[in-house]
């Protein structure tokens, strides 16, 4: 058995590299990021799957292959097709970011691998997470008891807040076909998704009537919330959006928030894309009714420019939270409950789960937040920038003033289908590949959207798309004459 165990062990301590071995990692992966930055201002953000890699992935097996063989696989295959999000090009959907310093934070949470689940196996970890979502807490005007999580991202986090509101409401079982949500076409398909994850899938859906700028009419609200209470109904919950995916609306928290105060509704915002705008003098008051809300979801990976793995919920009355996601277990008995400082595993469906606050700390320690509501007074003004420019092109249309960074607009052929035109736009933009946009329908209609959020987008970036666009339009329309 003694033989066997050392020989084991020798095999098994290969997990283990020594020193001189990490440096030579460490040097090889820092080599491939140095590679992958220098080269990005000159690489497309945008380039059609090449179907072949599928088929060259390299076998797992027994036997080690070499760093340069692994990293060779991810230059070739992984990091070349699709949209590239690390590029300043990325204007589709809602673009992420990837700033370095929390690639570092995710380093070293991973080396030191803290139990970020549970506070007696990680206060230090557990108590920087909850002092950062007291920050953002903080910024929406949350008060000091507050509970939230840190959670892989929007999808989630609106899961998380949507089933606190359930258990705080007393949503039972037997009553879910009577009971009403209230939300706008606008709201991101998350919400649907949550709620039916919820068990929450027969509530009715009422969508409220919109404005002239797609966000909530108060008194739909209002006026639907009375009806369906007429009608033996339960309406226990609004969602808003602070920000929508499509358009960038932000609907008017505030007076939803005094419905909701009245009719006793649990109100959910989402704002994934929008919330941390509010870091912005511009976009404060425009989302001030956050304050208001009973959850709500910000995404770091949006906002704050993180790599995708950083969602965020705040929930105003942490009981409900915990109502919702506590649990005990024998075997975790030694894990003492601190009634005050409640682990993150009993708010949220998560036990085990990565220290997620490190890869958004460090960033903020070590930048401080000036440049991060810089860059988002620049994404503000470059949207308000591009929908002003773009509508000087003859031929191009626009929405609404950007309310933060999503601009829509389409070219209006002088003959010809524009919903057929603009789908071709958007593939002559995209076999182009410098930049990526992405459309979408608005008032069924097929519309362009500029989604301005990469931490990379600058001025240049959008001088470019317009004359890109401009160019492809230009073409499409000639040959449409011929
Ligand atoms: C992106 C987004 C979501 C979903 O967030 P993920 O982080 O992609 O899961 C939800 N709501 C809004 C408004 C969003 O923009």
């Amino acid at each position: 058995m003694l033989d066997e165990l050392a020989k084991l062990e020798e095999t098994a301590r290969r997990l283990e590299p020594d020193q001189k071995q990490r440096a030579a990692l460490n040097r090889g992966v820092e080599a491939y990021a140095n590679q992958f930055l220098n080269a990005l201002p000159g690489l497309k953000t945008y380039v059609a799957d090449d179907l072949s890699a599928a088929t060259q992935i390299p076998a797992i097996s027994d036997d080690p292959a070499s760093l340069e063989e692994a990293l060779a696989y991810l230059a070739s295959a992984v990091d070349k097709t699709g949209i590239n999000p690390a590029s300043g090009g990325h204007i589709g959907y809602i673009p992420g970011g990837g700033i370095y310093a929390a690639a570092l934070g995710d380093y070293l949470a991973d080396v030191f691998n803290r139990y970020a689940g549970v506070l007696f196996a990680g206060p230090g970890a557990v108590r920087l997470e909850k002092s950062l979502l007291r920050w953002m807490g903080s910024l929406i005007g949350f008060p000091e008891g507050a509970a939230g999580d840190l959670t892989s991202g929007g999808s989630m986090a609106n899961l998380t807040g949507i089933v606190a509101g359930r258990e705080a409401r007393e949503v039972r079982a037997v009553d879910i076909p009577r009971t009403v949500v209230y939300l706008s076409a606008q709201a991101h398909h998350s919400i649907e998704k949550a709620l039916r994850v919820a068990g929450l899938g027969e509530c009715v859906l009422r969508f409220l009537e919109l404005d002239e700028c797609y966000r909530i009419r108060p008194d739909a609200l209002a006026t639907a919330v009375e009806t369906d209470r007429a009608d033996a109904l339960i309406p226990w919950l609004v969602v808003a959006s602070a920000g929508t995916t499509d358009v960038g609306a932000v609907d008017p928290i505030d007076a939803l928030a005094d419905v909701c105060q009245q009719q006793d509704l649990w109100l959910h915002v989402d704002a994934a894309y929008g919330g941390f705008f509010v870091l912005c003098d511009a976009a404060k008051e425009l989302l001030g009714g956050m304050s208001r809300a009973d959850s709500v979801v910000m995404d770091p990976h949006k906002g704050l420019f993180l790599p995708y793995g950083s969602g965020a919920v705040l929930v105003r009355d942490q009981a409900a939270m915990h109502r919702a996601f506590a649990y005990q277990a024998h075997y975790m008995q030694d894990a003492i409950q601190d009634v005050a400082m409640m682990s993150p595993a009993d708010l949220s469906p998560e036990l085990s789960r990565p220290f997620r606050g490190l890869r958004l700390w460090l960033p903020l320690m070590i930048h401080g937040l000036a440049p991060f509501r810089a860059a988002l007074d620049e994404k503000l003004l470059l949207a308000k920038y591009f929908h002003q420019e773009i509508q000087k092109v003859p031929g191009f249309e626009v929405g609404p003033e950007p309310q933060l960074s999503v601009a829509t607009y389409r070219y209006v052929p002088k003959k010809g289908d524009a919903d057929q035109f603009n789908k071709l736009l958007i593939d002559e933009l995209q076999k182009d590949g410098r930049v990526f946009v992405s459309s979408t329908r608005v008032n069924d209609r097929f519309v362009l959207r500029a989604a301005i959020l990469n931490f990379r987008t600058h001025r240049d970036t959008v001088d470019l798309t317009i004359e890109i666009l401009t160019d492809a339009a230009l073409r499409l329309a000639g040959q449409g004459n011929r």
